[in-house]
């Protein structure tokens, strides 16, 4: 593993103005209106920060000193900075990154066969209190801008720009609760998704939710062709409850309506993620009643056996029952995986890296 650390933070003139990667291209060419300016330049403005990927308002060329002057004056560029990056031998890269007003944040690159893939952050914190979850200790501090998250695809593009390599897919599954930020989660998928954006295409972007379910009602009525997960974790009320307490709110009953709903509406498949912990849900008994809860769905369940997490009491489940458990559902005729484990030598598992550098914000 190699880590490299930096010190200092970014302008708190952040404080004050937006991050440049706020806006979708229809509030550019307002916003340019606004201004005096002609609304042609917003696919301009779009080509220096998500093709040139500009470095500064110097950069941007082929706009006016006045059209830069503007935008130097109500955006900033840079809202985040470094602090910790961190790169495991299988090539995981995992950033800790500040923000300007002295919180901070993980994003984390993953190497695939199929491409790279870069995991985002959408709150600061998260006040959903899954059991198993380092990103929640010290709860919500704040919601992150739509410009906060997209900043992160394009720092993790920056640094593969140096090897000439591309961003191909984005999961929604870093620190927070993503439709405990809707609007912003919105804003930041059209931002990604748009051709002359990031032009990452919706079936390579992944949204994952533990089950607010008025937003799951929400998200299959905007239609998109992006991927959908629920964090379920359990096959049954009360053992969910005791694993995420968002399941005493939102009811594992009511949780597969709104899923039944979103698969109806789309006509996409949809995933579940489920952790295996040892000795708590990871029983052939566990299998088989999952089977149970999502026959007839057109789903994938995702195993993802977890590590020993330090500031818990859960515990790895043993390989032979990994794949008895995988085995069980696969007979039951369940569509499933086992997660192929990454960055192992590194804090990869979500908040453990903040958790553990942060330990300030996250008590
Ligand atoms: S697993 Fe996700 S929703 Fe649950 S506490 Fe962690 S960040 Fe929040």
């Amino acid at each position: 593993m190699k880590q490299e650390k930096t010190t200092g933070t970014i302008a708190t003139e952040a404080t004050v103005k937006r991050s440049i990667y706020s806006l979708q291209l229809n509030e550019w060419r307002d916003w340019l209106k606004e201004q005096g300016e002609k609304p042609f330049r917003a696919e301009q403005i779009y080509d220096w920060l998500y093709k040139k990927r500009a470095a500064s308002f110097e950069d941007m060329s082929n706009l006016s000193k006045s059209l830069r002057d503007k935008l130097e004056q109500h955006f900033v560029l840079t809202t985040l900075h470094t602090i910790i990056q961190q790169t495991s031998s299988d090539g995981t890269i995992k950033f800790l990154f500040e923000l300007h007003d002295g919180v901070s944040i993980e994003t984390v690159l993953m190497r695939h066969e199929y491409g790279n893939s870069v995991c985002v952050t959408t709150q600061v914190g998260c006040r959903i209190g899954c059991t198993f979850c380092a990103s929640t200790l010290g709860g919500l501090k704040r919601n992150l801008e739509a410009g906060e998250i997209v900043a992160q695809v394009v720092k993790v593009q920056q640094t593969l720009d140096e090897t000439d390599e591309r961003v191909s897919s984005i999961v929604i599954m870093g620190i927070g609760e993503p439709f405990d930020n809707y609007d912003h989660m919105l804003s930041f998928l059209k931002i990604m998704n748009h051709e002359k954006g990031m032009n990452i295409g919706a079936r390579h972007i992944t949204v994952s939710t533990s089950g607010i379910i008025p937003r799951i009602y929400q998200f299959a009525d905007e239609n998109m062709q992006i991927n959908f997960a629920i964090s379920l974790h359990a096959p049954n009320t009360e053992l969910r409850s005791r694993l995420m307490p968002i399941n005493r709110a939102y009811k594992l009953p009511d949780l597969m309506d709104a899923v039944r709903y979103y698969v109806n509406k789309t006509g996409r498949r949809i995933s579940f993620e489920y952790g295996l912990f040892g000795g708590v849900n990871d029983q052939v008994e566990h299998a088989e009643e999952l089977a149970q809860l999502v026959k007839g769905l057109k789903c994938h369940i995702n195993l993802i056996p977890v590590n020993y997490v330090p500031e818990r009491d859960y515990v790895r489940t043993p390989k032979r029952q990994i794949f008895q458990f995988e085995r069980t559902l696969r007979d039951l005729g369940v569509n499933v995986t086992i997660r192929r484990e990454q960055g192992h030598d590194i804090e990869a598992a979500c908040g453990q890296l903040r958790a553990k550098e942060r330990k300030e914000e996250t008590r």
